[in-house]
């Protein structure tokens, strides 16, 4: 077990910010303050946990769910923080959180994708957060909106947070899916891309939302050089008051951390960075060709379209349609691309095509 830290909270908390991969662990809800104590000592026991998550107040979906267990369970983070050494985290959705949660010397906040959906409470718990330096991370919101996840990312430097970190939860869709929030992940790569300078960080436990796929998304958002890992981990999953299916015990945590594979962005070695440059150039050359016939592509739909609006017949030609869609999909399956991908492409490429042709007919 660890101990109680010497280190100021403050530098634990650089320290820790800086540490890749950060791995935050706990139960999605705090229940009882034996439950939160002794899974933080496993936890810690573990040695890999940076951060201790425990869901205070709980955004439900309906009433009469287990709603959280409210400010009480501050004093029990506390404790665990005190016998484990372990900085805590928790989410708030309303000003008031926020000062409770400072209150009870929580290290770090985190804004559910529940809040970071509804620019009020944002700008509520972002004006809560004026002039004091605690570490945020942001959630993605439920929807696939990443304007909405920048607005809140820049309501919350805005009120003066220099760290804030962005948490990759998946997207709500509705109907049965593999997942119980779609991954999307283009949408955190290109979150990535836009900032930069802050930690991505993946939460298998709610794109999931059951136990036994954790392991390949952690592994996934490893290999997308994600920064870190959200990860809900209970002494006793099946028996959690929230989100029993998708919780690990402590050392199915561990066991899970250390079946990851670690891989580098870049290795410093020159025979490596020759082969993949020439690979990349090559790759440069197709995508040039592919761009190049897409032009083409759209060229003729155009002209199509010409044709069409002189003889007065319909954009979209159903039959027409499906035949293309068999006729890739004949090919596809040769070539062994994914019918998923070629559907995915042939979608953007038609409705590309569909936009000409409507403007060259309508003007
Ligand atoms: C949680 O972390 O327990 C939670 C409620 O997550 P989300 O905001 O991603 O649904
Ligand atoms: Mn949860």
């Amino acid at each position: 077990m660890q101990t109680t830290p010497t280190a100021t909270a403050a530098s634990l908390i650089t320290d820790k910010w800086e540490k890749r991969p950060l791995l935050i662990s706990g139960p999605c809800s705090a229940e009882t303050e034996e439950q939160l104590v002794t899974t933080a000592q496993q936890l810690a026991a573990t040695g890999k946990v940076d951060v201790l998550r425990a869901g205070i107040w709980k955004p439900r979906t309906k009433p009469g769910m287990f709603e959280g267990i409210g400010a009480k369970g501050l004093p029990w983070l506390q404790q665990a923080r005190k016998l484990t050494g372990i900085p805590t985290t928790v989410e708030v959705a309303t000003g008031k959180q926020v000062q409770d949660a400072l209150t009870f010397d929580v290290d770090m906040l985190w804004i559910g994708a529940r809040t970071t959906v509804n620019p009020f409470s944002v700008q509520e718990v972002a004006d809560a957060l004026r002039g004091v330096q605690v570490p945020v991370f942001i959630k993605n919101p439920i929807n696939p909106d990443l304007e909405l996840w920048g607005g809140a990312v820049e309501r919350v430097a805005r009120a003066g947070i220099s760290r804030i970190g962005l948490i990759h939860r998946g997207f709500s869709s509705y109907g049965n899916t593999e997942f119980r929030n779609a991954p999307m992940w283009h949408l955190a790569i290109e979150m990535k891309r836009r900032h930069p300078e802050m930690l991505m960080v993946n939460d298998p436990s709610h794109i999931c939302g059951r136990r036994d796929i954790l392991l390949d998304v952690a592994q996934k958002a490893m290999d997308l050089d994600f920064d870190g890992l959200m990860i809900e981990s209970h002494l006793d999953p099946d028996n959690a008051w929230s989100d029993a299916k998708q919780q690990v015990t402590p050392a199915r945590l561990a066991e899970m951390f250390d079946n990851i594979k670690w891989r580098h962005e870049d290795v410093a070695s020159e025979s490596f960075h020759m082969a993949l440059d020439k690979l990349r150039e090559q790759i440069n050359h197709v995508d040039d060709e592919l761009l190049d016939l897409l032009a083409q592509r759209m060229r003729i739909a155009e002209k199509i379209g010409e044709y069409k609006r002189n003889n007065a017949v319909t954009i979209l030609q159903t039959n027409r349609w499906n035949q293309v869609l068999e006729k890739s999909f004949g090919k596809a399956d040769k070539l062994g691309l994914s019918r998923e991908f070629v559907t995915r492409y042939l979608d953007a490429v038609h409705m590309e095509s569909i936009n000409r042709q409507n403007r060259v007919m309508n003007g």
